[in-house]
């Protein structure tokens, strides 16, 4: 396959490029956020426009991939098409109005990327949800959200059965599969026979779009509203910098559709730039898998969080060619400065880290161009003014270590969520002195980069000093008998608590004398980092416990060791 760059038409670039600017003047605050917007009429009709007069490369809008050997690829034009059916498909069949609730429940499907612009269109709040979710976790979201529809396939369809009986709001059932199914109506039957005239509607930039929920790392996962222009607007200098990507672009992001991720890196961020949202649906992250589809297809920039890096290097990636990539990006955990070092050695290429949570855009991120520090944030993303602040909201002295956090007075940046919805006094907890809270642990250095030393609960108190567990991980991985670390406190009759590491050996060292090897690692730490930050016990697992998305949850974990207290 041809890599669609190569197509690119040099004179093209000031007009393609002017959607892009536009909408990152806004974030640099040069430009005001407009009291209308909308990402299907505003941004994505306008691509639509250019790509039928021939001012933009030609480059797909969306392609998607699947096992079976399947492919469907979309121009803006035809995505435009079917993305105005499935919203008529919406109003009519299942009779939803603008300001209504719908949980979408799916696979990464092409019909998901449809009923994402649909909503928007329709002016239907969308709740995302993961396809590994339970019927319990399916009756908590529809409770939680008063959702009138809810968008599922075959295989999730018996658990929404299972808890109908407690979901008094649900009005009408969407399926997303062949044939029929008692009581619920059938997507591709309805979009076939869908009219594609479709008034996209006008809505307020602060009106609510969609509603994510929170990884669950530290609990039960938040429910973050967001505005149409918030995610729509606010990912713009995301899309063009850090993940470097115009409209000749192709952006393959692997995360799960339920999570916010998908919306930074599968949604708003290459359709800003005009790019190409590439998908594969991956029924299981395979490293072999990756490696063919980034060999077969011209993907540029590849997105994957850092256990699927850490699980990319460990196969080896160098067995492989990728002829069109060229940038890589990870976040929503922290990348490991030996995993950096291993991907560039085997693929040749950067990652070049991220960081942001469900609640905001990207806030501080290595963008193209700038120095990578590997294992750094890297810098604060326009329009966040990022600081590191004291319990108080005052600013700490550079090089101090505090919560990172966001400034939000005198303006609230346009792009940070709304609030959690029904939890006033959680969106309240967020907010401290002229700032809003992560609850993410950092320092800045003399070059302005924001390093991440962990969540507020996960910092290891030991004895008078803190410890943050991703320097000690960083510092196990370096060693070549560790795959995976998971550092958290333990406790201690003398030092109250005390570093444990748990860690997953690489299969060669699985035989070797554990006592040996943990005296080892403790030493292997005590060399890299300060001495004092040593994990004081070892123990051998053979994986850690993980959050669907792939986060580590040191929380399981640590309060394992103090139960058994
Ligand atoms: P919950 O809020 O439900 O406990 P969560 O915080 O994991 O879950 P997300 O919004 O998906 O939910 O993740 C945001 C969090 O992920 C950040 O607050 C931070 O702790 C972590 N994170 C994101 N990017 C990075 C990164 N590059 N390095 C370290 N941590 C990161
Ligand atoms: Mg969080």
């Amino acid at each position: 396959l041809r890599s669609p760059s190569r197509t690119f038409h040099g004179n093209n670039r000031l007009l393609t490029f002017q959607i892009t600017s536009h909408y990152e003047s806004i974030n640099q605050g040069e430009k005001e956020v407009p009291e209308y917007f909308n990402f299907a009429s505003d941004v994505l009709d306008k691509w639509t426009q250019l790509e039928k007069v021939g001012r933009k490369p030609a480059n797909p809008a969306f392609w998607w991939v699947n096992d079976k050997g399947e492919e469907v690829k979309w121009s803006f034009e035809e995505f435009g098409s079917l993305s105005k059916k499935t919203a008529n498909v919406l109003s009519e069949a299942c009779g939803l109005r603008r300001g209504d609730r719908i949980v979408a429940i799916l696979p990464r499907v092409p019909e998901w990327w449809l009923l994402n612009v649909a909503c928007m269109r329709a002016g239907i709040v969308l709740f995302p949800g993961t396809s590994q979710l339970t019927a319990k976790d399916i009756l908590y979201r529809l409770q939680a959200s008063k959702a009138k529809c809810i968008v599922t396939n075959d295989t999730l369809a018996p658990a929404v059965e299972s808890v109908l009986s407690g979901s008094e709001f649900l009005k009408s059932k969407l399926i997303v599969g062949q044939g029929s199914r008692d009581g619920w109506l059938n997507f591709k039957e309805l979009l076939a026979v869908a009219s594609a005239d479709h008034i996209c509607i006008k809505t307020r930039s602060h009106d609510p779009m969609l509603v994510y929920f929170t990884s669950g790392t530290t609990g039960f996962p938040k429910m973050v509203l967001h505005s149409y222009s918030s995610y729509g607007i606010g990912f713009a200098t995301t899309g063009r910098r850090w993940l470097d990507l115009t409209p000749s672009d192709v952006m393959w992001n692997t995360s799960d559709t339920g999570w916010a991720k998908s919306a930074y890196g599968s949604v708003f961020s290459p359709w800003i730039c005009g790019a190409c949202v590439f998908i594969h649906n991956l029924p299981q992250f395979q490293p072999e898998v990756i490696g063919q589809t980034l060999s077969k297809y011209p993907i540029t920039t590849f997105c994957t969080a850092p256990t699927g890096f850490r699980m990319l290097v460990q196969h080896d990636m160098s067995r492989y060619r990728f002829p069109s990539l060229k940038h890589c990006v990870t976040g929503g955990e922290a990348l490991n400065p030996e995993v950096f070092s291993q991907w560039r050695t085997q693929t040749g290429v950067d990652i070049h880290e991220g960081y942001g949570q469900t609640e905001t855009v990207a806030i501080c991120a290595n963008l193209k161009g700038m120095k990578i520090k590997p294992g750094s944030l890297g810098k604060p993303v326009p329009p966040y003014d990022v600081q590191i602040v004291d319990e108080h909201g005052a600013v700490v002295p550079q090089g101090e270590e505090g919560t990172i956090a966001v400034r939000v007075k005198p303006t609230r940046p346009f792009c940070l969520f709304s609030e959690y919805l029904d939890n006033p006094e959680k969106t309240a907890a967020t907010l401290c002195g002229d700032f809003y809270l992560t609850g993410d642990r950092g320092f800045m250095d003399k070059e302005g980069y924001i390093w991440f030393v962990g969540r507020a609960d996960d910092v290891i108190n030991s004895a008078g000093y803190r410890i943050g567990p991703f320097e000690v991980e960083s510092a196990l991985m370096e060693h070549p008998a560790v795959v995976e670390a998971a550092v958290v406190s333990s406790p201690d009759p003398v030092r109250g608590e005390v570093v444990k590491a748990f860690v997953v050996l690489a299969p060669l060292y699985e035989s070797r004398d554990q006592k040996k090897l943990a005296l080892e690692l403790q030493q292997h730490v005590k060399k890299v980092t300060a001495p004092y930050k040593y994990p004081r016990k070892v123990e051998f697992v053979k994986e850690l416990p993980k959050t669907v998305t792939g986060k580590i949850q040191r929380n399981v974990l640590r309060g394992k060791e103090w139960a058994k207290v």
